[in-house]
């Protein structure tokens, strides 16, 4: 089974005008000559939206993937975009998810993804959708302007620690705002006090191969409920990962293979404090496609490099940490797959 911690889904509505130039403006300097921000404005958004998740569950089906959790992203008053909000309010945006988990149920899981300087309003919409729309936890976009050791976000940990859910924060670079605030460090603090009643997810392990993946292993060595999770590794390590799939590019098998033996060695749970995840659609289905059947079949490929991956391991980082730690229901996941 394999189970993903960490994908995206959107509609138009639910971005706000600073992320799509945001978008944009990366799109239009990847090849010379450069374009402008308002040309790849039309021609850079259309293959994001996806309403109801349709396209997304064809790719997961078509790539072996069992069942997804959908963490949004809180792009709204972004710093130095204050006002700058979607069509949809954050409030519609989560309860428009969480009907999608509803109507997807065993396939489709969702957070809620808030932003903690919308100050009481954020704890609310947390509580209500946990207990009453069936959101599975809290998700955490740093970039946007704090950092997840502020004060600010405690009133959130301290909800979920009360409703019993994870919290999921981005750890790393990202196509936001400013990444100072998402280094792993940041963490540390809040999982230590919060140890006792509260799972972190480091969303992207701070970054793949290249990025910030040995200093987020430093912050979590001592302190195992920060949990490692993989979103976005993956274009790190499948050729022309970021530029799509072009030939000239090398694979990063080896080195990844050697990263997890690195990580799974110095975290207090080892293979348990790992989950699988892809942070789709932000790179190409080939990519995804090869990602996946790296984790799959783990134990073969990763001895043909001299490593030991037992299945169990495997199956610890595909699903089974995730199932635990967000409270998802394999027979249910099971049973969706067999209609
Ligand atoms: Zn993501």
């Amino acid at each position: 089974m394999l189970i993903d911690a960490h994908v995206h889904v959107w509609i138009r509505e639910m971005i706000p005008n600073w992320f799509l130039r945001s978008m944009a403006w990366r799109e239009a300097r990847k090849e010379l000559p450069f374009g402008t921000v308002e040309e790849w404005l039309e021609k850079s958004r259309p293959q994001y939206w996806d309403p109801g998740a349709e396209r997304w569950l064809k790719v997961m089906e078509d790539c072996g993937i069992d069942a997804c959790v959908n963490v949004p992203n809180d792009l709204g008053g972004a710093e130095g975009f204050a006002g700058d909000e979607a069509p949809m309010s954050i409030k519609e945006i989560n309860q428009e998810y969480c009907e999608w988990a509803k109507r997807l149920k065993g396939k489709f899981y969702t957070f809620i993804g808030v932003n903690p300087l919308r100050g009481k309003a954020a704890v609310e919409l947390l509580e209500k959708g946990v207990k009453q729309w069936g959101a599975r936890g809290l998700k955490l976009l740093p970039h946007t302007g704090f950092y997840p050791s502020d004060r600010i976000c405690y009133p959130l940990y301290e909800k979920c620690a009360e409703l019993g859910v994870p919290v999921n924060i981005h750890t790393g670079a990202g196509t936001f705002r400013y990444s100072k605030y998402a280094h792993p460090i940041h963490l540390e603090q809040p999982a230590m006090d919060f140890r006792r009643d509260l799972e972190f997810i480091a969303a992207h392990a701070g970054g793949g191969i290249g990025e910030l993946w040995e200093e987020m292993c430093t912050v979590a060595r001592y302190v195992p409920n920060i949990n490692l999770e993989l979103a976005q590794v993956a274009p790190t390590v499948i050729r022309g990962g970021f530029r799509g799939n072009k030939g000239k590019y090398k694979d990063h098998i080896p080195q990844f293979i050697d990263m997890l033996d690195i990580m799974r060695n110095m975290l207090i749970g080892g293979c348990a404090n790992i989950i699988f995840g892809t942070d789709m659609p932000t790179y190409p289905v080939e990519v995804l496609k090869e990602w996946c059947d790296l984790f799959k079949n783990l134990p073969a490929i990763a001895a043909q490099y001299g490593y030991d991956f037992s299945q169990e391991e495997v199956d610890l980082m595909c699903y089974r940490n995730a199932a635990r730690i967000i409270k998802l229901d394999l027979d249910e996941i099971k049973k969706a797959g067999q209609k």
